[in-house]
């Protein structure tokens, strides 16, 4: 699973903060004159990590950081590939014109071309990254043409047996044609969901097809069952459907067979015996394409909880498949930061403390609650699927039963969520939606801090908490369960974020940081996560759809007692706190509600609270907001490059490696157009 951060609801929200206790830990090692936001274009912002703590790292940790972070940037071309199939042509195309095109640079059209090339680079592909919608180009197919052969010393990918007079119209009529590959992902059900996606899984099968081929491998007696289908492409040749599974002697094996190069290397630098083994197992893996190999690679990865450094390299997230089977590949290579994990350890060995006092029925709640194992990691390479837009939290491995037999991993990346926040520094988001100075000041002193005391709460203990009566069916919310478990490890995070408890535990300076927390989220939940949303639209996304549950019941519970004030000044609608403590106890009483819902199974009242508070959008304020934001010029989406590592050598011999933090986007990906294509 990732946790993606949702711009708005988090990162732009944070202003300057110089105080005493904010991110102490960052503070004292990130340098301030640091520049976060590099770009911006169409709705992007690029933006750069630092990485505090890399040269404390012991001379082996640091090489281990680099080979890892060497194995990382080999799979990019991967991921272009299975996002869509003509995506690696379509790159080398637009590359060649962009690095050789020998008319004028400077117009208009040549500008959106490059816009587009950097759109295209950003996404991996052709389509969008977050709508999945093929992009429009921006510029048009005649000077498309134009820019081709305008570049008579490209070299264009002309595929088998073609002339570059059949290349042109083929390679046009793949950007510009709106009826080819419109959506990468599509979840229409009353469409054939492996024919309405253009991403590259399956090729000549329908999805009855598919689905017949997997249910048919399935065992439903099997306790420990692998995850079907995850690393291949399911293809009908000579009437057979069959895989073509992803290994070194089969497809992406070039890609694989130069990660694992650079895993061996890894391999002889490794901290300890258990991480050895588990870069081990997963050479094995990538050698043999066997699924059991992978899920013995991750017993082994997640019980791995000693060493310093870690990292995500694999076919992991199956979000790119409309079947929901099939896994995209990625990468991120960390290192733990400790002085912030300490803060997630306090949390987790208090678990049960909090699970007794939550405001939940008796019958609800864990005898025995097994705190996640969690830890705050600094990023120091980002790669396939994650890179540049990249999650801010992962929580590893995937399959059921790994995770029910030996736990799972989670991670918070906070120099992300940290430039983030730095790279939002004056926007003027919050002057635009806060009501008063109070709030604004607030947030600048508290929010970072609130924000990650908030993502801690709630996949350490939140998701973990509570227990379904013996009978009750763990499908039973079907439709609605994501919003409902997203509102519920919400709901406990906003609980317990006004305690005491989380002063007395040394975690939180004052509860200053709990109200900084309360007035974003229902600003967010309320009002400013509208910018997401299309005109006339209603709410869809999950998380979103969550958010807007908690706030909207929230303020309507509380309406007698004015707890949530809604007003207006310049026409401008606010929403303010008037009674926190009183809010938290709404919070209490609808996380009661949820966690009956979820332990009784109870679909008609989860349906209802969703209905009824998540989805319908006010749309004459939805209209104000999306008019306030476009005023701000703030890009929607964002996404990171990252540094390079190198190795210093001295006779011979690595005596050091050296990180140097890169500025610029399209050098980046034309460099790693150069270095890390195989084939
Ligand atoms: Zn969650």
């Amino acid at each position: 699973m990732k946790h993606i951060l949702f711009l708005f609801v988090i990162g732009l929200l944070f202003s300057a903060c110089n105080s005493e206790v904010k991110m102490k830990t960052e503070e004292q090692k990130q340098t301030e004159d640091f520049n976060y936001l590099l770009e911006q274009f169409a709705d992007i912002k690029i933006m750069r990590y630092q990485v505090p703590g890399f040269e404390d790292l012991s001379l082996d940790q640091k090489k281990l950081t680099y080979y890892l972070s060497q194995a990382a940037l080999c799979g990019r071309d991967i991921i272009f590939d299975q996002n869509y199939k003509n995506n690696l042509a379509v790159r080398a195309c637009l590359e060649e014109i962009y690095k050789n095109y020998e008319g004028a640079r400077t117009g208009e059209s040549f500008q959106n071309f490059v816009v587009y090339l950097k759109r295209v680079w950003f996404s991996n592909g052709i389509h969008h990254h977050y709508s999945m919608d093929k992009f429009d180009p921006g510029f048009e197919p005649e000077y498309f043409s134009e820019l081709m052969k305008g570049t008579p010393n490209g070299n264009f990918p002309l595929q088998e047996g073609q002339t570059l007079d059949e290349f042109i119209p083929w390679m046009t009529s793949i950007i510009f044609d709106p009826e080819v590959a419109p959506k990468r992902v599509s979840l229409d059900s009353s469409k054939d969901l492996v024919k309405a996606s253009a991403c590259n899984f399956y090729e000549g099968v329908s999805q009855k097809e598919a689905e017949a081929f997997y249910t048919k491998m399935k065992d439903p007696n099997d306790d420990t069952p692998i995850s079907y289908g995850l690393n291949s492409k399911l293809v009908k040749r000579d009437g057979v459907v069959q895989e073509e599974v992803y290994y070194e002697g089969g497809k992406y094996g070039a890609a694989l067979k130069q990660i694992n190069f650079w895993l061996e290397k890894a391999r002889t630098v490794a901290e300890n015996n258990q991480q050895k083994a588990v870069i081990e197992k997963l050479i094995e893996f990538y050698k043999t394409g066997d699924l059991k190999v992978y899920d013995e690679y991750n017993v082994l990865w997640v019980s791995d909880l000693d060493s310093r450094i870690d990292f995500v390299n694999g076919f992991t997230e199956t979000y790119g498949d409309p079947l929901g089977m099939k896994a995209t590949w990625e990468s991120v290579v960390n290192f733990k930061d400790m002085e912030a994990t300490k803060r997630t350890e306090i949390i987790s060995s208090n678990a049960q403390w909090f699970e007794d006092n939550s405001p939940t029925d008796k019958r609800f709640k864990k005898d025995e609650v097994k705190g996640v194992s969690a830890k705050v990691i600094t990023v120091s390479q980002l790669g396939g699927d994650c890179y540049p837009s990249t999650p801010i939290g992962i929580n590893l491995p995937n399959a059921d039963w790994i995770r029910k037999e030996h736990g799972s991993k989670s991670v918070t990346m906070e120099n992300i969520t940290y430039a983030y926040d730095r790279a939002a520094l004056g926007n003027g988001f919050l002057e635009e939606f806060c009501l008063t100075q109070e709030e604004i000041e607030r947030s600048g002193k508290y929010g970072s801090m609130a924000g990650n005391l908030h993502t801690d709460l709630h996949e350490c203990l939140g998701h973990g908490s509570g227990q379904l009566l013996k009978d009750t069916s763990p499908e039973a919310l079907k439709n609605y369960s994501s919003a409902l478990e997203e509102t519920r490890a919400d709901l406990f995070a906003l609980y317990y974020i006004l305690d005491k408890k989380m002063i007395e535990l040394g975690i939180m300076p004052s509860l200053e940081v709990g109200k900084a927390e309360y007035d974003r989220y229902i600003r967010n939940g309320l009002m400013t996560q509208l910018t997401r949303i299309l005109p006339g639209k209603d709410i869809e996304q999950a998380h979103m759809r969550n958010r807007q549950l908690i706030s909207k019941w929230c303020y309507e519970k509380g309406m007698d007692e004015n707890v949530i004030e809604k007003t207006s000044r310049d026409n401008k609608t606010y929403f303010k706190i008037n009674d926190y403590d009183k809010l938290r106890i709404l919070f209490g009483e609808l996380l009661a509600e949820v966690q009956r819902i979820k332990s009784e199974g109870d679909y008609d009242a989860g349906k209802m609270l969703v209905e009824t508070y998540g989805v319908k959008v006010d749309h004459e304020l939805h209209r104000e907001v999306l008019s306030r934001f476009e005023k701000l010029n703030i890009a929607p989406y964002g996404g990171f490059i990252n540094p390079t590592f190198q190795l210093v050598e001295e006779n011979g011999e690595i005596i050091n490696v050296a990180i140097k933090y890169e500025d610029d986007f399209a050098a980046q990906m034309l460099k790693y157009s150069e270095q890390y294509s195989f084939k």
